[in-house]
């Protein structure tokens, strides 16, 4: 009989994060000051973020020792499974062999307190009382929210207010852990308050979130903010994921061809990916590579890769990357965690250097292989996860035309439990495509400073 999870020991969790910055072609291009636009220094980032992370931020190390306290912590729900997709197999009727690792199974339900928890400690550590963060789906709050109370921090999250609208059992996760959830705009910060004034009713985005929340932790002392995805140090940590895969691949004796993940500012896809992407910089394998993302947001292939602000209120450092101009408001569709108009460098060099793949993808078409998988393997896929599992099927009706026997890997990022209002239109066909307009596209896309 074949094993359906390939499963690892608590003493399996990895040691050390992995750093694809040691490896990569080229240097990422220099973060730049938002109002010198010269390239930043440590200090300039010490009033968000602790030391240890700024610093791992910079590295170039191959690999950095995860602490003991992490690892502990970790323990909670990793080492995650590799399950073997062998009912969607039967159900496609694919000669290809389909594998998931399944990032839904932590508390919080995703891949983000992967990183919450290192973020967290390092904070502790380091003296700070406080984070602020910002979150779309809810997804990266609840994370920081579960971490915060695991080290005895205050956590404030402003949360996209079409989400906080939503989705009010994300809030109230959030607030179970001990933490305080804002809509925003909010009329609590500068940044806020100048968009409200404007817009009243405006639904928000992760763009202005992170100015509400960046801004709360430049102007108190003993607070920090707190990124879930974009930056080095979140993929490093992110890198967890592809790290245990590659043990359970050698444990299942397979070897993946095809690696896919969803992309929003590309932690969960650069975790899953980068330990492999790793071997292909170092000439040891090849894999193909593919980045899902919504076509209501599609910074990677309709984008361009430039330097770019990180939010929209433009108080956070200049970063090259793929970007849709920090001013644009994307569509309001279901998954929310993939409503960002930049990309992390690190996944922006990447397929600049053409080692990865993109496409977008509509959300229709993503819930119905959402539905697919959670009838053939059980789970109800995150709606960003939806993405990753769409593309998936599609590589594996390739094989099918083509007759070969390919291994299809794929991060499921998180579980859609608390998406279910989703899940509730497209099922009564509420659901649209909510159409890119162009026009807006082309306005943000003009903002884009020239540096
Ligand atoms: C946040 C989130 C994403 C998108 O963020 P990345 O940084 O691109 O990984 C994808 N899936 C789930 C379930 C999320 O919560």
């Amino acid at each position: 009989m074949e094993s359906k999870k390939i499963l690892l020991n608590e003493t399996d969790i990895p040691k050390f994060f992995y750093n694809i910055l040691s490896d990569l072609p080229e240097p990422l291009p220099p973060v730049l000051h938002p109002a010198t636009k010269k390239p930043i220094s440590p200090d300039d980032l010490s009033a968000l973020f602790p030391m240890d992370l700024i610093l791992q931020e910079m590295s170039t190390e191959k690999f950095i020792e995860i602490p003991d306290e992490v690892r502990d912590a970790y323990k909670i729900w990793r080492p995650t499974p590799l399950v073997r997709a062998i009912n969607l197999e039967k159900y496609l009727d694919t000669p290809a062999k389909i594998y998931y690792k399944y990032e839904g199974s932590s508390p919080s339900g995703s891949h983000k307190p992967n990183t919450a928890i290192a973020q967290a400690f390092y904070n502790k550590i380091a003296g700070i009382k406080k984070l602020t963060t910002e979150t779309g789906a809810g997804q990266w709050g609840s994370a920081l929210a579960f971490a915060g109370a695991l080290f005895n921090l205050e956590v404030k999250v402003f949360m996209v207010r079409v989400s906080y609208n939503q989705k009010p059992y994300r809030k109230i996760m959030m607030e179970s852990y001990g933490a305080k959830v804002i809509p925003s705009p909010s009329d609590i910060t500068n940044s806020g308050k100048m968009i409200l004034s404007e817009f009243p009713e405006h639904p928000g985005s992760l763009g202005i979130a992170i100015s509400e929340a960046v801004e709360v932790a430049a102007t108190n002392n003993d607070t920090n903010y707190s990124l879930g995805s974009v930056l080095n140090h979140v993929m490093l940590h992110q890198t967890i994921i592809g790290l245990e895969s590659r043990k359970q691949f050698e444990l299942a004796g397979d070897k993946p061809d095809v690696l896919i993940a969803c992309v929003g500012g590309g932690s969960n896809f650069g975790g899953f990916t980068f330990p492999f992407i790793g071997e292909m910089l170092r000439k040891e394998s090849d894999y193909k590579v593919i980045a899902v993302e919504p076509a209501a947001c599609p910074s990677l292939t309709k984008g361009i890769y430039a330097y770019d602000f990180g939010d929209t209120a433009h108080l956070t450092p200049l970063i090259k990357m793929h970007t849709l101009g920090s001013t644009f408001i994307p569509p309001k569709i279901h998954a929310g965690g993939l409503r960002y108009h930049g990309m992390a460098p690190t996944v922006s060099l990447l397929k600049e250097k053409g080692l990865i793949d993109a496409v977008a993808v509509e959300q229709n078409e993503c819930f119905q292989a959402g539905l697919i998988f959670a009838k053939t393997e059980g789970i109800i896929p995150a709606p960003e996860s939806t993405h990753a599992v769409k593309v998936a099927i599609d590589e594996a009706m390739k094989c099918k035309a083509s007759g070969e026997s390919k291994v299809i890997a794929f991060n499921l990022s998180g579980h859609g439990n608390f998406d279910l209002q989703a899940y509730e239109d497209y099922l009564s066909n509420k659901l649209n495509n909510n159409k890119l307009d162009d026009k807006l596209l082309r306005k943000s896309m003009e903002q884009i400073p020239v540096v």
